[in-house]
């Protein structure tokens, strides 16, 4: 990277899409700004904010075309007109999973210097997974922290597995075996499922390590749904974290 990233940074920006369920982007500022006392600049859908001129294409080039393996596949026409209507009128887009590491690469090229020196993070529809050396197919990621960091809604319902029972029952009995009920698109508690994350992309940054292994910790790395609800939903940040936090905070 031919940038230095500031520690600790002092701005945040802040990018949200239009029209994501129930998500209220002034909570997400308010939040951001009462846990770090650090100014929030609140924008709206990154892409089309900062769209120019064959963005599109390279957009439609971080598609995953074979969720077993990288392999990336120049793009079709149609599939650029698509992706750019996405882009001009934020339309959604059901189904398409990016591949979260060539996405932020290209994110992040979009970024100012002032956006790239703070903490920058993005928060999209968009489905973005990853797959690593050692796995065998791609995984669905709720937030990549880099630079910028992004979080993905749509994750958040797609990434966190239910329960292996849970698939392998008929579709309308599917809810009565679960003791909790996993996230939903629209699902009202997404603002504090996404107030967690957004936290992570902060220790992050800080830090450079965003989970923590204590149970009940905002920041415990959850692979299932059901400990998204325990941690990222129902936790506080462990006493650990709150220090650090508030370090940040008096700094
Ligand atoms: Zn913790």
């Amino acid at each position: 990277m031919n940038f230095s990233a500031k520690i600790p940074f002092s701005k945040i920006f802040l990018y949200i899409d239009s029209r994501i369920g129930k998500i209220d982007p002034h909570n997400l500022e308010k939040f951001f700004e009462e846990k770090t006392s650090t100014e929030v600049e609140l924008e709206e859908n990154f892409l089309q904010n900062k769209n120019r001129k064959g963005l599109a294409r390279r957009v439609v080039y971080t598609k995953v075309r074979d969720k077993r393996e990288r392999k990336f596949k120049k793009p079709l026409p149609k599939e650029v007109d698509l992706e750019k209507k996405v882009i001009e009128e934020d339309k959604e887009l059901l189904g398409i999973i990016y591949d979260g590491h060539r996405l932020v690469k290209l994110l992040r090229g979009l970024l100012s210097q002032d956006e790239k020196e703070n903490h920058t993070i993005i928060i999209t529809k968009r489905l973005f997974g990853t797959l690593e050396m050692n796995e065998s197919r791609y995984h669905i990621r709720t937030v990549i922290n880099s630079i910028p960091s992004i979080i993905s809604t749509s994750g958040i319902v797609e990434g966190p597995a239910k329960p292996r029972k849970y698939y392998f029952t008929d579709k309308d009995e599917r809810d009565e075996i679960l003791d909790f009920r996993p996230m939903t698109y629209s699902d009202e508690r997404m603002e504090t499922a996404v107030k967690s994350y957004l936290l992570q992309t902060v220790f992050w940054r800080l830090l450079g390590d965003p989970s923590c292994d204590k149970e009940g910790c905002r920041l415990y790395n959850s692979h299932w749904q059901r400990e998204l609800i325990e941690n990222q939903i129902k936790g506080e940040l462990c006493e650990e974290h709150k220090d650090r936090l508030q370090q940040f905070k008096k700094r």
